[in-house]
């Protein structure tokens, strides 16, 4: 049972997290009632930064800070990206200057200077310029230094094994526009790297109709789950046409990609980029749960942010 409805009964569940979530789309404070504990914003620019964390409400927010992009690249000039939410970094010098800061550094640096805990990289070969290697190098160099993990947004051919082979931490999306083959994916999970799975938006608000991208998307995420590969639930919140909250068809998405009922708790419940949970708050799923695979998106629907002091366990 729970406080505020005394005599409900149902299901205790670790807090949920959306891994990557737009808060310069949807509004800096648009999850505040929802089932969300936790949220990462993958890119905003850093006065949002500031203005939410001058604000301690849940969901509790990571953030990456800015898009860092070759000059010129994405999402450089997208209609949904507003100013400010992307940073040039222009390439590294490669002439011994070893004593001054690099660009890769100062980038890196300014984020985390304004409280991001992450670095998001544009890997877009599909949509204009994209770091050579070296830069990108400096960038992942630099993030690791100062204990940061790299997220990469992958699209278009060859940009999956630039960030594995870069040391990249977590992919932003599951590859949705080239097939990862067997290898790279082998790769991928023995150096631990995660992916946000983001199905929804690759299904472009069509999520029971095959579409080239979400096939693609469907197919890598399978494989890299059946290969061990660590999945993070996350919705790309602010992309199309999503609910506030827990997005059940990202649920179903999940399903559909191999993973048990077990596997999507995991991927909703993990902490990262945390390293431990919040245990201060906890979800509660009131009603029996599902017995079905087909039932969990509606059953986690229902799910609401209660102080874990609030539930009794019977
Ligand atoms: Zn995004």
């Amino acid at each position: 049972m729970n406080g505020e409805h005394p005599g409900d009964t149902g299901t205790r569940l670790p807090p949920l997290v959306d891994h990557h979530v737009h808060l310069m789309i949807v509004g800096a404070h648009a999850l505040a009632d929802t089932a969300l504990a936790g949220v990462v914003d993958l890119g905003a620019p850093l006065d949002l930064l500031t203005e939410r964390r001058a604000h301690d409400g849940l969901p509790h927010v990571e953030f990456a800070g800015t898009f860092l992009t070759a000059p010129g690249g994405y999402p450089i000039g997208r209609p949904w990206a507003v100013p400010g939410c992307a940073r040039e970094v222009s390439a590294a010098a490669g002439d011994g200057r070893g004593s001054l800061p690099s660009p890769a550094e100062t980038a890196v640096s300014e984020q985390q200077g304004f409280g991001a805990s992450v670095i998001k990289v544009a890997l877009n070969a599909a949509a204009g310029p994209v770091f050579d290697r070296t830069t990108l190098d400096a960038i992942v160099a630099a993030a690791h230094e100062r204990g940061m993990p790299v997220v990469a947004h992958v699209e278009g051919d060859g940009m999956t094994r630039l960030a594995v082979e870069a040391g990249v931490d977590v992919l932003a999306h599951t590859p949705f526009t080239e097939r990862v083959d067997d290898e790279l994916i082998a790769r991928a999970t023995a150096s631990g790297q995660r992916w946000i799975s983001t199905l929804f938006v690759t299904s472009h608000g069509e999520p029971t109709e095959p579409s080239p991208e979400r096939d693609l998307a469907l197919d890598n995420l399978r494989r890299f789950h059946a290969a061990g590969g660590r999945v993070l639930y996350g919705t790309d919140l602010g992309n199309g046409d999503q609910p506030l909250g827990v997005n059940p068809a990202e649920v179903d998405l999940l399903a559909m990609a191999g993973l048990g009922a077990s596997d999507v708790l995991a991927a909703i419940c993990d902490p990262w980029p945390q390293a431990e949970r919040d245990d201060a708050v906890a979800t509660f799923v009131p009603g029996p749960p599902p017995t079905t695979l087909d039932d969990l998106a509606s059953w986690l629907a229902t799910a609401r942010l209660v102080p874990a002091e609030e539930l009794e366990a019977l």
